[in-house]
C-alpha cells in the first residue's frame, strides 16, 4: 500500500499518505485494519445484517489515548468518522462506508465499588457484563433488555429496561462521564462540571463527543426475581389488552409488564399445536418480594385463556439474557417505533390487526412499558425529554434473505402509518432506522431540541460527529 483513498466528511474521497498511516498506527495501543486484514470484517461487523459497510480505516482502540489519537487523526484530515459501542443501532451508524471507523468494543471494563455503589464502565461493555459485575456484589441499574446491547449507545440515548419503572431510565442513573470533544480534549462531565455537556449525553446520543467512561450509580438489587410470560392466543387480544391497560393504572413501580405480539415461539411450556400461531404475549418481571409479586401477577393470568405460562423465581442475570435467543446477530432487520401516552381501542384494533398478517415467523411488534420512576422526572432535566412516553412501540421487522426486504418493510410502514394517530408524536431516538434521518426533532420535546442545536453548535461546531442520529450544528 502506497496510499490510501478515504472518504471526508462532506463525502467526497481524499487520499491519506502511507506516512500519514504510519504516523497515526505509531503508538496506537490498539489495532488499525485495513480492508483485507484479519479482524477487519469482524470489528466491521454490527448486529443488523442490512447493514454491511466497507470503511477505509477502523481504528480499534484499546483506551482513552486511542480514543484521543482518532478524534484528533480524523478532525485534522477531515474524515468521516463512526463510533462503534456495541453495535447493536438498528441504524447501523456504527460503521461508516469507506470512512474512520473507531471500533471502542474492546474497551469493556466494568469497576464495581460496592462500598460506594458505583461502577465505572468502559464503552465497549455489553449490557451482559455490566449486569454480570452488579450482580457480583448484589447490585444493579437499570439497563435493557437484551444482553448483547452496548452500554454506550444505549445510555446515550436514554436506555430503558424492566428496572425503570423502579429506578429510573439509565441516563437517570449516570453520575458522571469522560468524554473526547471534537476539538480532542478530554472533559470530565457531571451535574457540577461541564453541566450543560452532561445534559446533552444523557440522551442527545454521540453528538457531542466520544464517551471513554461512563460512571453509574447502583442499587442494592436481585439476586433473584419473580418473572415469566403469559402466551395468550391472538383471538383474545382485544379483551386481555383492554384488561392490561386498565391493569397498568394501578401497577406499582416494582411490576413491569410489555406486551410482545408475534408467532408464538417453540417454549417447552407452550403446547405443541400453538407453536408458530399468533399470539399475545406478557412478558411479567416483578423486582420487590416475589411471593408478593406472585399475588399480583395472579390476575393477568385470567386477561383470557392462555396457550400456556411460565412464571417463577430466577436470577435477575438470567432474565436479562431470556430475550436473546429471539434477538441473535446476523439477521435482516427493520424497525419503526413510535412511543404512546395510552392504549386506546384504535390502537388496540390495529395492532391485532396487522399482527394477523406477520410478514415473516420472527417479526413482532412490542409494547415495551415504562412510566413509573422514570415519568417523575422533569421533562427538561435530561436531553432524554419523552417522560411522558407510557409505551415505546417497535415494530420489529426480522427476516433472513434479501428476497423478503420489501414485504417485510413494507408491512413495518404501513402499520406505523396506521398507528400513528393513536401515538403521541414522540419516540425513541435508540429505535430509529438510518432512513428517518428528517425525524429526530421528534424524539424530542420542542425547547429539548433547541436546546440540543446550541449545544452541538458549542461542542462540535463543524459536526465532526455526524454517523449518528444527527443534531445538526446551526450555521
Ligand atoms: C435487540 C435490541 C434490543 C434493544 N433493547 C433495548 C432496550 O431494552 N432498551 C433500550 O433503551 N434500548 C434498547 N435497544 C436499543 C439500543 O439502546 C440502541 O441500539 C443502542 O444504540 C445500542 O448501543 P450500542 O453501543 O450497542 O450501539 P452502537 O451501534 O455501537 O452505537 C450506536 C451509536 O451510538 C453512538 N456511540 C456509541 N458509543 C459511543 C461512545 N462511546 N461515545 C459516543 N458515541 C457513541 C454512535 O453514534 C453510534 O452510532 C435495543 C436494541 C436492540 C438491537
Amino acid at each position: 500500500m502506497t496510499e490510501l483513498n478515504i472518504k471526508s466528511k462532506s463525502g467526497e474521497l481524499t487520499t491519506l499518505s502511507e506516512g500519514q498511516i504510519e504516523t497515526f498506527k505509531t503508538g496506537f495501543n490498539g489495532t488499525v485494519f485495513l480492508a483485507g486484514d484479519s479482524g477487519f470484517d469482524e470489528a466491521r461487523t454490527i448486529w443488523n445484517a442490512m447493514i454491511d459497510r466497507r470503511p477505509a480505516l477502523i481504528a480499534q482502540a484499546q483506551n482513552a489515548d486511542d480514543v484521543k489519537r482518532t478524534v484528533d487523526f480524523a478532525r485534522e484530515n477531515d474524515l468521516l468518522l463512526s463510533i462503534k459501542g456495541g453495535g447493536h443501532n438498528i441504524a447501523g451508524n456504527a460503521v461508516c462506508e469507506g470512512g474512520l471507523m473507531l471500533d471502542l468494543s474492546q474497551m469493556k471494563s466494568v469497576k464495581v465499588d460496592s462500598e460506594k455503589r458505583r461502577a465505572n464502565v468502559g464503552p465497549g461493555a455489553l449490557l451482559a457484563d455490566f449486569d454480570r459485575e452488579a450482580q457480583a456484589s448484589g447490585l444493579a441499574t437499570p439497563l435493557g433488555i437484551n444482553s448483547t446491547t452496548g452500554v454506550a449507545g444505549l445510555t446515550l440515548g436514554g436506555g430503558f429496561g424492566w428496572l425503570s419503572r423502579k429506578f429510573g431510565t439509565t441516563v437517570d442513573n449516570l453520575l458522571s462521564a469522560e468524554i473526547i470533544t471534537a476539538d480532542g480534549k478530554t472533559v470530565h462531565a457531571s451535574e457540577t462540571e461541564n453541566a450543560d455537556l452532561f445534559w446533552g449525553i444523557r440522551g442527545g446520543g454521540g453528538n457531542f463527543g466520544v464517551v471513554t467512561n461512563f460512571e453509574f450509580k447502583l442499587h442494592p438489587f436481585g439476586p433473584n426475581v419473580l418473572t415469566g410470560l403469559i402466551v395468550f392466543p391472538l383471538d383474545q387480544a382485544k379483551d386481555v389488552l383492554a384488561k392490561y391497560r386498565e391493569a397498568v393504572k394501578t401497577m406499582p413501580d416494582d411490576l413491569n409488564v410489555w406486551v410482545v405480539l408475534r408467532k408464538a415461539p417453540p417454549l417447552p411450556f407452550l403446547p405443541e399445536d400453538s407453536h408458530g400461531k399468533e399470539a399475545v404475549i406478557l412478558a411479567i418481571f416483578y423486582s420487590g418480594d416475589p411471593a408478593e409479586g406472585e399475588k399480583l401477577v395472579e390476575p393477568f393470568k385470567t386477561f383470557g385463556t392462555p396457550y400456556g405460562q411460565f412464571i417463577g423465581v430466577q436470577p435477575f442475570t438470567a432474565w436479562q439474557q431470556a430475550f436473546d435467543p429471539l434477538l441473535t446477530p446476523g439477521v435482516r432487520n427493520y424497525w419503526k417505533s413510535h412511543n404512546f401516552t395510552e392504549m386506546s381501542d384504535g390502537a388496540i384494533d390495529t395492532v391485532i390487526k396487522y399482527v394477523g398478517e406477520l410478514p415473516s415467523p420472527h417479526t413482532e411488534i412490542f409494547f415495551g412499558l415504562i412510566g413509573g420512576q422514570a415519568s417523575r422526572v422533569a421533562e427538561d432535566a435530561t436531553a432524554y425529554s419523552q417522560r411522558d412516553a407510557l409505551w415505546a412501540c417497535n415494530v420489529h421487522g426480522r427476516w433472513e434473505t434479501p428476497e423478503e426486504d420489501k414485504k417485510v418493510i413494507a408491512w413495518a410502514r404501513e402499520f406505523f402509518d396506521a398507528s400513528a394517530k393513536y401515538a403521541s408524536g414522540g419516540v425513541y431516538v435508540n429505535f430509529m432506522t438510518e432512513d428517518e434521518t428528517a425525524r429526530v426533532g421528534s424524539a424530542y420535546k420542542p425547547e429539548v431540541w433547541k436546546r440540543l442545536v446550541d449545544l452541538k453548535t458549542k461542542w462540535d461546531p463543524t459536526n465532526l460527529f455526524r454517523m449518528n442520529q444527527n443534531i445538526k450544528p446551526s450555521a
